[in-house]
């Protein structure tokens, strides 16, 4: 840690986007989010980690909606907790009808609107969503992420460019709802790499300054690597102004989420005591383990510990650049994992093993270990070979 003088933060002058019962942007406190990873229909065991979370010191809890009985379920947790409660909508875009009355937030993802109504414009989803919102007093999010981005906007753009469809995609978000006169949103731009969080939030806040952002590096890991991850970014981005509302994704057991939390707390109480890090550039030199932080989308509660043993088995190879994606679900793990050198997704049964965009094949939370190394070897000796001087000729 370096220290540098305390210096008043400056922050970006955004709008105030109320959410419950807290006020983001305009120069009101960053605000600390959290998301449940318990199952959404255990009515019980959500509303009991809304409140761990909430008296943890979260300003805003987020939840998993996917089907109707989740959006029944939102109903009853309305009842049982006193968290300002956001809900996360991906493919199904379409519950945010049945749960903006027992919300304040919705987030939906610009990439996740082309599964249903095919029929319909992007314009017209987000119209209706932005009228929902309005009926039922709700923000909303526009939460952009790296690993689904929308299809039609990716192939606009060339293969190894990932940011700036991103923040075209939020920009273009941003500009609809303007002109729908729905201004009481928020946007983020999340991606694994530190370094690309800090690009998109830049590119984008130089564009729409006013625009309030909620920052996170999506998948960050375990503590302490996923701690470090974020507070990079956290520390790169809202030290030049950017950014009202923070999430600090942390793989962790549904007993320990809240440190979600007191780890967000404790990264904002250091920049603005200017405690940071001196990084001018987060260039990961070896090894790079992601796994996402999971959420009640987690479809076997070994994944937790699937992905503790994945860093341990894995530390022989702590000096070679790869990548490995550990994933909860089938929702974001096929896509979030394209871009890993090695990446598992993990199922109710089986856990998906991939090489890039790859499927290698399905295998037991029995094997996947062993499988897993096999795969690692093989690339690392690959990469050997291709890096050793050619023998001369001659
Ligand atoms: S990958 Fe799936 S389980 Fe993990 S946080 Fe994302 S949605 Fe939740």
């Amino acid at each position: 840690m370096k220290s540098m003088p305390t210096v008043p933060l400056r922050r970006n002058p955004t709008r105030a986007v109320r959410i419950g019962t807290v006020t983001i942007g305009a120069g009101y406190p960053i605000a600390v989010q959290s998301m449940c990873a318990t199952p959404t229909q255990d009515v019980e065991a959500t509303a009991a980690q809304c409140e761990q979370l909430r008296q943890a010191g979260a300003d805003v809890v987020r939840v998993a909606v996917d089907s109707r009985r989740d959006a029944q379920a939102v109903a009853q947790l309305r009842q049982k907790t006193q968290a300002n409660l956001v809900v996360d909508l991906q493919e199904n875009f379409r519950l945010a009808e049945l749960v903006a009355p027992h919300v304040d937030k919705l987030r939906y993802n610009p990439g996740h609107l082309h599964h249903h109504q095919r029929h319909k414009s992007w314009q017209d989803k987000v119209a209706w969503l932005a009228e929902v919102a309005a009926r039922w007093d709700c923000a909303l999010r526009v939460g952009v992420n790296c690993g689904s981005v929308d299809p039609e906007l990716r192939a606009k753009f060339p293969p190894e460019d990932s940011i700036g469809p991103m923040v075209q995609s939020a920009l273009e978000h941003c500009e609809h709802l303007d002109r729908l006169g729905f201004t009481r949103y928020c946007v983020s731009l999340k991606d694994s790499d530190p370094q690309k969080v800090i690009e998109a939030n830049r590119r984008f806040a130089a564009q729409r300054p006013d625009v309030p952002l909620h920052l996170g590096v999506t998948e960050a890991g375990m503590p302490p690597e996923g701690v470090i991850k974020t507070r990079i970014a956290l520390e790169q981005l809202i030290s030049r102004g950017i950014g009202d509302t923070v999430r600090v994704s942390l793989t962790l057991p549904n007993a320990q989420k809240h440190e979600e939390v007191l780890v967000a707390r404790q990264i904002l109480a250091d920049i603005a005591a200017g405690r940071v890090r001196s990084v001018v550039d987060y260039g990961l030199p070896g090894l790079n383990i992601i796994a996402c932080p999971s959420c009640s989308r987690v479809e076997n509660e070994a994944f937790v510990q699937l992905a503790e043993q994945v860093r341990q088995m894995t530390q022989y190879a702590k000096d070679h650049k790869i990548t490995i994606a550990v994933m909860g679900c089938r929702v974001n793990g096929p896509g979030e994992t394209d871009d890993a050198d090695l990446g598992l997704w993990c199922g109710p049964k089986y856990v998906n093993l991939k090489r890039g965009p790859q499927l290698l094949g399905a295998y037991s939370y029995d094997e996947i270990l062993d499988r897993l190394k096999e795969e690692l070897d093989r690339l690392i000796e690959q990469r050997s070979a291709e890096q050793a001087p050619t023998a001369q000729e001659g």
